[in-house]
């Protein structure tokens, strides 16, 4: 691809998703699953633009929303209700009366006291509510504590003895339907035991519902497979997919998996502009166009992303290691011009001498990038691009600044 004709066309800084790449994964999922029933529900909250919804939709993918705004993301980009999962540990009254009039697959309970509104609300509605309970295996899932979600300590989920007392209320209760169980011990998981682990403990809290006639239809792994921004090592997905599988033996379920990271994170790059280079006594400064507002991981979980130059001969990106001139290479911080020290896209990586107009692709940013963007320090937030069949179409504007301010003008 010719990152420099994308800049030109559609200027700087700018996200680029591979859709090929997307749908690759996709099927990859699909297949390791494929000796059961199962659905794939993408994680909306990592890439939420509606064109990459739209097309995961159209490849039959179902969607796991965190908002009533994820759910009709969804519906605009023409999901099926019926695969649709609202999940999150703070819900609101409206968000939930929204959902059941929608008729999605079912509404994940984070807590006893959102059963208890949820009931009200569908008693209301006088429309039953499929539920699942979010249990908390108090597995340790070995990744950042920022995205570790699987132990007691953390907000999410129920404690296993509660989510069993919450099947038992749901079974009695004219108004909610138990049909799925669910858990989700964290992101960026590198190693498999601790998912295996988890899908062991539900599967039996599962098989003791049954022995109490309480059927669930629906096993949710959650999401959270890991993948490569630099040296990870990648779960093998037909060991995922076989050790879940190994944990349901004789179980009638449905498996549901919550990948977000997992089917966008390596489609997309996000491509940034030099401004200047600046030195000091201690450090090198390639000062970009791109910053913090518009990826804000590295600042965030100090997560690592990949970066390299866009060649001047021919826009393609050149490999780190044949970078021009070695002796031309060294250290230096990426960083962006918001007025924060945390804000940079990478440090102390290698880069050969750059001058204002040189191109740089930050790696492996298809996945909580733009969805995590913001406008701090009244930034626009910048265009989105796909790529597919080899094509490129504009999927989402850059802002403009009427758009910023829209809705604070007419209060001055
Ligand atoms: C964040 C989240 C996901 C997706 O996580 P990834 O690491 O992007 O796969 C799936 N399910 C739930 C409940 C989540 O909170």
């Amino acid at each position: 691809m010719d990152y420099k004709i994308l800049a030109t066309k559609y200027g700087t800084p700018l996200y680029i998703y591979d859709f090929d790449y997307i749908k690759s994964r996709y099927l990859a999922l699909k297949n390791a699953f494929s000796a059961r029933k199962s659905l794939v529900c993408f994680a909306v909250k990592a890439n939420s633009n509606l064109s990459v919804l739209k097309f995961l939709a159209n490849l039959g993918s179902g969607f796991d929303c965190v908002s009533i705004g994820e759910v009709r993301r969804a519906l605009l980009a023409g999901a099926n209700a019926y695969k649709i999962i609202f999940s999150g540990v703070g819900k609101k009254d409206e968000e939930l009366k929204e959902a059941l009039q929608n008729n999605i697959l079912m509404i994940n309970l984070e807590s006893p006291a959102e059963m208890l509104r949820l009931e009200n609300i569908a008693k209301e509605l006088k429309k039953q509510a499929r539920i699942s309970i979010r249990v908390n295996p108090n597995v340790d899932a070995k990744t950042h504590p920022y995205i570790s979600t699987g132990l007691n300590e953390n907000k999410f989920g129920v404690e296993i003895s509660e989510a069993k007392k919450m099947y038992l209320y749901a079974k009695k209760s004219e108004w909610l339907q138990p049909y799925g169980i669910h858990f989700h011990i964290g992101s960026q998981l590198t190693e498999l035991a601790p998912i295996i682990e988890a899908a062991n403990i539900v599967s039996n809290i599962m098989s003791e519902l049954k022995a109490l006639e309480i059927d669930i239809k629906f096993f949710d792994v959650g999401g959270g497979i890991g993948v490569i921004y630099e040296n990870e090592n990648e779960i093998s997905l037909y060991d995922y997919a076989q050790g879940i599988l190994g944990a349901l033996k004789g179980q009638d379920v449905t498996v549901i998996c919550e990948p977000g990271r997992f089917l966008t994170a390596n489609a997309g790059v996000f491509l940034t502009k030099v401004l200047y280079q600046k030195l000091n006594s201690k450090k090198r400064f390639v000062i970009v166009d791109g910053a913090m507002n518009d990826l804000i991981r590295p600042s965030l979980y100090n997560a690592h992303h990949g970066i390299s130059v866009v060649s001047k001969q021919n826009g393609e990106i050149s490999n780190e290691n044949s970078v021009q001139n070695l002796n031309e290479i060294s250290k230096a911080d990426v960083v962006g011009p918001i007025c924060e020290s945390s804000d940079f896209l990478a440090k102390n990586v290698d880069l050969p001498e750059l001058k204002n107009g040189d191109l740089l692709l930050v790696k492996s940013a298809g996945a909580y990038g733009f969805s995590m963007s913001s406008n701090y320090n009244s930034r626009l937030r910048c265009a989105e691009v796909a790529l597919e069949n080899g094509t490129d179409r504009l999927i989402r504007r850059r802002e403009s600044f009427e758009y910023l301010i829209a809705l604070e003008r007419e209060f001055i």
